[in-house]
């Protein structure tokens, strides 16, 4: 049985974990407080590749996120740090929004929008007919392919919108290819990177989120302790493996709230 309260770091997933949408849950909020005050350090690991860690702070702080209380470590991150210590010398094209790849431009990654050497994805919530054109060219053309999340939706106020798993699936359908490396949860990389830099053992933290194939999977790869809740993607009747397999579902991080 998991004893929450020895975590050191408790990480959070964002969308479907932590809100929906532009909306906090005020558990959620609550718990952030609780966590900080009680000395804990509180991630959000999102594989939102939209914006970058900063936008997204800033986007949780403006929904009533307590500034100060936590941080953020995006699957965009991960992927300029693998880009940086990898493939230095590389040219990239990036499918993905303005802020992103002015994120990487910052970060020395010489951007390329004719011959690339690794063609990147993302979750491009600026999509264009000709930007996916030309991506699904540079793919053809034989670029390493890498892309910095598989999840198909994104939760929204409006329902579930195409992410970068759907766009995936376009390039796959159209070039015959999937990605060559897909960085983001549930490649457990983005954790490994994460437990180094604060220096805490895989049983030091908790994966908190509301995703089987990608916040759960993270976590059981990296053999850390995982926490399903119900508030976003899954549902309970999608938890068809045995039940000893089952990580620890809760309706919400409002039970969590409760327990600590
Ligand atoms: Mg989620």
């Amino acid at each position: 049985m998991l004893t929450l309260k020895n975590k050191i770091a408790y990480l959070f997933d964002m969308d479907g974990t932590i809100n929906i949408g532009n909306k906090a849950f005020p558990a959620a909020i609550e718990l952030f407080k609780k966590l900080h005050k009680m000395g804990k350090k509180v991630i959000v690991l999102t594989n939102n590749s939209s914006r970058t860690s900063k936008e997204h702070m800033a986007k949780l702080i403006d929904m009533g996120f307590q500034e100060n209380t936590f941080s953020v470590y995006s699957s965009v991150d991960v992927t300029i740090e693998y880009l940086k210590e990898e493939h230095p010398k590389s040219r990239i094209y990036l499918l993905g929004t303005n802020s992103v790849k002015r994120e990487f431009e910052r970060n020395g990654i010489q951007i390329s929008e004719e011959s690339p050497d690794i063609a990147v994805l993302s979750f491009d919530t600026e999509l264009t007919y000709e930007k996916l054109k030309r991506f699904c060219r540079f793919v053809r053309e034989g670029a390493f392919y890498v892309a910095t999340n598989p999840d198909i939706n994104c939760p929204s106020e409006e329902g579930p919108i195409p992410d970068a798993g759907s766009l995936i699936a376009a390039v796959e359908r159209s070039t015959g290819r999937v990605p060559d490396l897909v960085v983001g949860k549930p490649n457990p990389t983005m954790l490994h990177t994460l437990l180094e830099k604060l220096d805490l053992k895989p049983e030091d933290a908790v994966m908190i989120g509301d995703r089987l194939y990608t916040d759960i999977e993270m976590a059981k790869r990296a053999g850390i302790d995982a926490i399903l809740v119900l508030s976003g993607e899954t549902r309970k009747e999608d938890l068809k493996m045995p039940v000893q397999e089952n990580p620890l579902v809760f309706e919400s991080v409002e039970s969590i709230l409760k327990l600590l």
